[in-house]
């Protein structure tokens, strides 16, 4: 694909053809599974393709880089071996220690635990903060803030912040705005065009898709945090490996159908739900009594799969409907194509219980898959009691 194409085609179509051209020696449509750690010099320094050893570059690994960078509309994209190998790099490559960070106060447990366990012994201090509400934001940062991370809609309870004015705000002190996209994903929400310096994912969701692959990714604008991550990469070296380049790679080329179905999927489910009288409260950013609704409509594409709920009864009947769904299956991780449903409380956020992150008991959080909507309904209707 010519680097005009790259730039300027549909999203679909820089999804299939940004990362690959068939390969002349042998016309492979799809690029193969380069199973192999170095490369073979013409004379010394004399690379063919630019690929030395396989932790600085891969090109299976490549095709997963350029198209998620094509699909966030960043300078460069990086695949890791994880969502927190990728959000680790960010961190070591792109502050020292005795910078600070404001996090969000309801981020990715993960997340939270690298900064507080992991960074923070490293000279890293973090202030969390209601990402949500700019005078929350602008309170926690100090004279050592040096960057504000955001996820947005979060977990579970789908809060949403407005990814330009923070922007706005990080720039102003001179600090940079990374965005966990991994929620929304580039087809839906696109932080680097609204702002943002830094998009940070777990390709594990809905960028692999399938549940059969975890990974990471990092794409950045510019190309001052291009060569830093690019040498932390390489340096501290936590990358995907070729077949997990592969899987996830093959999972970007559908993402724009399947996100579409998911989010389809989910909007039939809150509708149902919100109609329900078994249920309290439906948590989606799609509602237009969510908090965040004017904020996603003008940031978002949709609303995306993930929907959260509170069930009348507490949290004995919230953890038996759990426990009685069958086409949702009980379990951690989001964004695949099967529909998943978890209790928060007992499971994802169990660790954060007793504090002020503490999320409500009653809770259910669904992941909607992709599977026959009315399937989905039924299996509700029937667990709901
Ligand atoms: C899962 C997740 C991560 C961590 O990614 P891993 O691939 O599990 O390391 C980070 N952020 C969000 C929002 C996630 O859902």
């Amino acid at each position: 694909m010519s680097q005009e194409h790259r730039t300027k085609s549909g999203f679909e179509t820089r999804a299939i053809h940004a990362g690959w051209e068939p390969d002349p020696s042998t016309g492979a449509v799809i690029p193969p599974i380069f199973a192999t750690s170095t490369y073979k010099q013409d004379g010394v320094g004399g690379l063919r393709g630019g690929y030395e050893y396989s932790r600085s570059a891969n090109p299976t690994r490549t095709a997963l880089e350029d198209t998620i960078a094509a699909l966030e509309e960043g300078e460069r994209g990086f695949a890791f071996a994880s969502g927190l190998a990728a959000e680790d790099t960010v961190l070591r490559g792109l502050l020292e220690p005795g910078d600070h960070v404001v996090l969000p106060n309801d981020a990715y447990g993960g997340t939270h635990r690298l900064f507080d366990k992991v960074a923070q012994r490293w000279g890293l201090a973090h202030t969390p903060a209601a990402l949500s509400d700019l005078d929350a934001v602008r309170a926690a940062v100090t004279a050592r803030t040096r960057m504000i991370w955001v996820e947005t809609p979060t977990n579970p309870l789908l809060g949403i912040a407005d990814i330009a004015a923070l922007a706005t705000l990080a720039h102003e002190v001179g600090a940079l705005l990374v965005v966990d996209n991994t929620f929304a994903t580039p087809y839906l929400q696109r932080p680097l065009t609204l702002g943002a310096d830094v998009v940070v994912h777990s390709t594990t969701k809905y960028a692999g898709g399938h549940s059969d692959v975890v990974g990471g990714a990092v794409v950045v604008r510019g190309l001052d945090l291009a060569d830093k991550v690019a040498y932390h990469q390489n340096a501290m070296g936590a990358v995907a490996g070729p077949f997990d380049s592969w899987l996830t790679l093959r999972g970007l080329k559908t993402l724009a159908v399947r996100m579409e179905r998911h989010c389809d999927n989910a909007e039939r489910v809150v509708e149902f739900l919100t109609a329900d009288e078994r249920v309290e409260h439906v948590y989606y950013p799609g509602l237009a009594d969510h908090p965040g609704h004017e904020v996603a409509q003008g940031q978002m594409d949709r609303f995306g799969g993930m929907v959260s709920f509170r069930v009348r009864g507490g949290e004995e009947r919230a953890l038996q409907v759990c426990d009685r769904a069958t086409v949702f299956t009980l379990a951690e991780s989001l964004g695949g194509i099967e529909s998943l449903i978890e209790h928060p409380g007992r499971m994802t956020h169990a660790s954060v219980a007793g504090t002020e992150l503490e999320v409500p008991a009653d809770l259910v959080r669904l992941s909607v898959g992709i599977e026959t909507a009315d399937d989905l309904l039924a299996d509700l209707d029937q667990a709901l009691g």
